[in-house]
């Protein structure tokens, strides 16, 4: 798979910043572990900032992966956070992001969510006019004037996205016909209005979707902004850039993306100069630096078709088994870790220690030949991984992550 032919593997061993997989192990103290590399966090964010326009400021989505040391990491290449909880708000001020850079979106969003970010200064993004009441009330409680921005459930559906997450009835955000009205409101209140937020989906490969869908956002911005007054801070127009995850996919074209975006971003810059424009990635920026590394615990034949089977599974890493039961299971990047040179193949399955038979890494896949011990490695693990996955399935010991 080419996703490893990015890293070094000196006598089949795959390495990653620098350390030898089996060093890594030691390191983690067990198998299984994710492993998570800075440089590949940091050559990620340097592309965005290469292929879009400078002025886009790059947010970092908490909720694709929360480990506290790739949250600070993060920290120190991205421009803000977006959290969905307090949880992961207080991870976001934790790392040292301003809170004027931290905003809370979810559809439901508890008193405590709503105390914390109102608290700490963190914009709250509402959803509803419920929410709109409590942050008021909340504000008037605290002594503090809430910073919020407004959520749009946008009025055109993206052609073609892995996840839709706007257009048609949804419970996330107030649809764009209803904006206007909330405005008013939001206008008489004790609260700051300081931007949008247009959320349209997640995990798209696709280029002309993406372009489609951000000239909708900026349209739709340029629609609204005459009703935000001239205190629009920020517009944040989503993300919605996807990672190949199977051997039919093949990476999102960011040029095509980024040469694209003139045409709306020259009208749009024009309307709302001093508008800080924010485009928000959570798997885009994580997903391909992280590893899932899990030991082959033994090896069997049933009736002709071999099996290894490992110390891992789908309690840490449920995507990559499908979910349980994904229409079409389809199989992750994988490798043998401490194999990659090996010239002796077979054909085999890779499963977890779980007691389902939905517990399975790999299905009929050629890799090299391997023995009990070796390190089987699945690929595109940086994001929506270990926080994501039912680990109490079975009381197996929660995975390590280290970051290197
Ligand atoms: C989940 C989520 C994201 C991140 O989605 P990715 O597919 O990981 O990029 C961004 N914004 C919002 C509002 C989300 O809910």
């Amino acid at each position: 798979m080419s996703i490893f032919e990015s890293y070094k593997a000196p006598q089949g061993v795959l390495e990653i910043g620098g350390l030898p997989l089996p060093r890594l192990a030691e390191r983690a103290g067990q198998t299984p572990f994710f492993v998570y590399d800075r440089s590949k966090l940091g050559e990620r964010v340097a592309l965005l900032r290469q292929m879009l326009a400078p002025e886009l400021r790059i947010h970092y989505s908490i909720k694709a992966n929360p480990m506290p040391a790739l949250v600070q990491h993060m920290a120190s290449l991205v421009d803000g956070f977006d959290v969905a909880s307090a949880g992961e708000m207080r991870m976001a001020l934790d790392a040292g992001m301003p809170a004027r850079h931290v905003s809370m979106a979810g559809p439901g969003k508890s008193s405590q969510d709503l105390r914390g970010a109102v608290g700490a200064g963190v914009t709250v993004t509402l959803e509803s006019a419920h929410q709109l009441e409590a942050v008021e009330r909340i504000g008037r409680e605290l002594g503090v004037r809430p910073r919020v921005g407004l959520r749009i459930n946008p009025d055109f559906q993206p052609r073609s996205s892995g996840m839709r997450m706007g257009g048609g009835p949804r419970q996330f955000g107030v649809d764009v016909e209803q904006a206007p009205a909330l405005l008013k409101v939001i206008a008489e209140r004790d609260l700051d209005f300081v931007g949008f937020h247009v959320f349209w989906g997640s995990q798209c490969l696709d280029p002309g979707t993406v372009i489609a869908a951000q000239r909708h956002v900026a349209e739709l911005v340029m629609r609204l902004a005459d009703l935000a007054g001239d205190s629009l801070e920020f517009v944040n127009m989503g993300g919605g850039f996807g990672i190949p995850y199977f051997d039919n996919e093949r990476p999102l074209d960011i040029g095509a993306v980024g040469a694209a975006m003139q045409e709306w971003l020259t009208p749009l810059r024009r309307r709302l100069a001093g508008t800080r424009l924010i485009l928000e990635f959570g798997r885009y920026l994580v997903g391909e630096a992280g590893l899932y590394v899990c030991r082959v615990l033994d090896k069997k034949v049933s009736r002709g078709e071999t099996f290894l089977i490992t110390d891992g599974g789908l309690h840490h890493q449920l995507a990559a088994s499908g979910n349980f039961g994904q229409v079409l299971r389809r199989n992750y990047p994988v490798a043998i870790g401490n194999r990659m040179d090996s010239g002796q193949t077979e054909t085999c399955h890779v499963v977890g220690c779980l007691c389902t038979p939905l517990d399975r890494l790999a299905d009929n896949v050629v890799l090299p030949a391997a023995e009990i011990g070796d390190l089987f490695v699945v690929a595109q693990s940086g994001a929506y991984g270990r926080s994501a996955s039912p680990s109490a399935f079975l009381s197996h010991p929660l995975p390590v992550e280290i970051l290197v």
